[in-house]
């Protein structure tokens, strides 16, 4: 039947209908009182997307919206619920529509004209990453970065962690470590030099940091050519698909966007204690220290906490680590405190399950004095010990509780500050989008946000369905005796498959470079973790030794193929090298023999 009413009111209705379906994302046309109806606006809000209800019982003519609506569509029920034009349909439709994800694909089909096609908030890893590939594909994008200063008012450019108080500064500053070594070794190999060698602190930390300049340039210089547009502000949401950047001067701006990447990153965490902000430093202002540390304590025993005690050790200071209770939580406990073992032997010291209680400055100065009282985890005792530097190492917390997530609906994990994501790196706001260290149960690493960044911007922009594998990704700790692993710990091995059916093979090995100057026999260690149950594949790789990073990326591509024990034992060594050891190990854990290498 059709509509009531002068053709020219039947006209005036099925355009008014027409404009609401152009004008609105989301269009519900609803009643009020039908419980249907309800259901489906609470869809919409609970995925946090505006919508239009259209409520025909509360308007006089919603008798003849309703006729129109079923000669348009062919439905006369309410709800009738359109998406970016497209006819959903009533309830059931509309539900099944979010269930096999129709609905978010249409949702992201935003008719509305933005500035941006994409704007990246965090120039990092991930950030710079993903925002170059999109304006490769051809996306008008904007990527913004801003560098909070750290307490003590150390700030740097652009490039986020990795480049200026991460993986880069680390890596030289363990390499000026390893030349102290070498120095050493040096002599046994013939060099002849003066007695007296120093380090100096200021000559590093200038090559460095000019170094890390001409990356900061070197990434400006990218996004230029790429045409992304780079702003230096911190970006917050204010509103959906809208957000506002504010430069160091206190000026705003607004800019919208279809999508959005959140790629922010994470800063150090502080210790709450007295005195911690004041007078103690982060891995943020280590590597930018205008004067050397000189005697320092670090505070806890993950990643940072070991690669910065180990090079600072290295570099000749005198150096304490305070571990509140195991080194390297999450790794293979057998690697991690041989590992720890070898930075002990080497002159770092340890005070175990202890905790500081409050930092008192005893001298200004460059480096000062200060007092450190800590306490046991066990037992009443308190300790005092006296440091020129104290550096906090006690893992980072998320960038995510300043960028306005509330005002868009983005959820959060409240214990850990992290961003859920799908496995496509979509948050529950359809257009909003993570990748990097933000992301709840990732990986935290340089590579990890990259191909994650670039994969993303391939499925946004170009169509592919290529995504982040997170599995058996290699990694490497930069401790004086460096550590690399790929797969699982042995813990996590047993806990898995049972300890029956895992094949440990392990072996010590002595590298070659160390057996002239007569030093750490038998201290490098490399085991394989290989699943009985399915032809011994190896599912955790694990070397303790020089250029442990350089050994365990080929096999972390071999593990990626899904190599086996019998594959290895197939593949022919390179000698004389430390990683031929992996194709040559014969001895199980569980036959208890000798693993200790005669020569090489
Ligand atoms: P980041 O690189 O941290 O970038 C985030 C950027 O966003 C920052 O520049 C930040 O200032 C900016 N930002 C934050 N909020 C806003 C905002 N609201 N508006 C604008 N800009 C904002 N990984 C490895 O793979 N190998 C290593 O050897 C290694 N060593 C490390 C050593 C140390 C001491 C540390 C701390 C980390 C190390 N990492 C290492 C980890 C690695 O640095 C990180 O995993 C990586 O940088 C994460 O990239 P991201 O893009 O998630 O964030
Ligand atoms: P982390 O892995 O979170 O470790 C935090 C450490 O601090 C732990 O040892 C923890 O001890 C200790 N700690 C926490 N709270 C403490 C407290 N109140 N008092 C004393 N000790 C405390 O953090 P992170 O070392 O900063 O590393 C962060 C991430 O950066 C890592 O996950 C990693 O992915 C990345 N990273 C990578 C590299 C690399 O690739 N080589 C290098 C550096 C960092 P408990 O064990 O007792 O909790």
């Amino acid at each position: 039947m059709p509509p009531t009413g002068s053709s020219s009111e039947r006209d005036e209705i099925k355009s008014r209908i027409e404009d609401l379906i152009e004008s609105n994302q989301v269009l519900v046309f609803s009643k009020s009182y039908c419980p249907y109806c309800i259901q489906v606006k609470g869809l919409f809000t609970d995925l946090n997307v505006n919508f239009h209800a259209v409520e025909l019982d509360l308007m006089d003519n919603g008798a003849n919206f309703q006729e129109m609506l079923l000669e348009m569509t062919g439905q006369k029920t309410v709800p009738n619920v359109f998406v970016n034009k497209t006819h959903i349909g009533g309830c059931d439709k509309t539900i099944q529509a979010h269930k096999d994800g129709m609905l978010q694909k249409l949702l992201e089909e935003v008719n509305e004209v933005y500035d941006y096609d994409l704007i990246v908030i965090g120039g990092g890893s991930g950030g710079l990453a993903c925002s170059k590939e999109a304006s490769v594909l051809g996306k008008k994008v904007m990527v913004l970065d801003y560098v909070v200063p750290t307490p003590k008012g150390t700030t740097w450019g652009l490039g986020g962690t990795c480049v200026n108080v991460g993986c880069i500064p680390k890596k030289l500053m363990h390499q000026a470590a390893l030349l102290g070594t070498a120095l050493k070794d040096s002599r046994s190999f013939g060099w002849e030099y003066e007695e007296k060698v120093t380090h100096n602190w200021d000559t590093m930390k200038k090559a460095i940091t000019s170094y890390i300049g001409s990356l900061n340039w070197g990434y400006r210089v990218q996004l230029r050519d790429k045409n992304v547009n780079y702003v230096n502000s911190y970006a917050e949401f204010v509103e959906s698909h809208r957000i506002k950047a504010t430069n160091k001067r206190g000026k705003e701006t607004f800019h919208t966007a279809a999508k959005f990447v959140l790629a922010t990153g994470e800063r150090p965490r502080y210790l709450g204690i007295p005195g911690d902000k004041e007078y103690c430093i982060t891995s943020d202002d280590l590597f930018y220290l205008p004067y050397c540390p000189g005697k320092t304590l670090v505070v806890g025993a993950s990643y940072v906490a070991l690669e910065c005690a180990g090079f600072l050790a290295g570099i000749g200071l005198d150096v304490t680590v305070m571990v509140r209770s195991i080194f390297l939580r999450g790794f293979d406990q057998e690697m991690a405190n041989r590992a720890g073992d070898y930075m002990e032997e080497h002159g770092v010291k340890f005070i175990k399950k202890f905790v500081p209680t409050k930092a008192k400055e005893l001298e200004k100065g460059t480096p000062g004095r200060l007092k450190v009282t800590a306490k046991s985890t066990e037992t009443d005792d308190v300790i005092e010990g006296e440091y020129n530097t104290v550096l906090i190492a006690v893992g980072r917390d998320a960038c995510t509780n300043t960028i306005g997530l509330e005002k868009v609906g983005v959820k959060v994990n409240e214990k850990n500050g992290k961003i859920p994501v799908n496995d496509e790196e979509q948050t529950n706001v359809p257009y909003i989008y993570a990748i990097g260290d933000i992301l709840d149960g990732k990986w935290e690493l340089t590579p990890v946000a990259i191909h994650a960044g670039k994969l993303l911007a391939r499925r946004l922009f170009e169509g592919s369905s290529l995504k982040c594998d997170y599995v058996n990704v290699p990694t490497t700790v930069f401790t004086p005796l460096e550590y690399g692993c790929c797969g699982l710990s042995e813990e996590k091995a047993v806990e898995l498959y049972g300890e029956e059916n895992i094949e440990v093979y392990h072996s010590l090995f002595w590298p070659l470079e160390c057996t002239v100057p007569g030093r750490d026999n038998n201290k490098c260690y490399s085991k394989i973790l290989c699943n009985k149950l399915d032809n011994e594949r190896v599912v955790g790789f694990h070397y303790l030794g020089p250029n442990a990073g350089e050994v365990t990326q080929g096999f972390g591509a071999a593990m990626k193929c899904g190599i086996t024990k019998e594959l290895l034992d197939g593949t022919i060594g390179i000698h004389p090298t430390c990683a031929e050891i992996f194709t040559t190990m014969e001895i199980t854990k569980q036959s208890g023999a000798d693993i200790t290498q005669k020569g090489c």
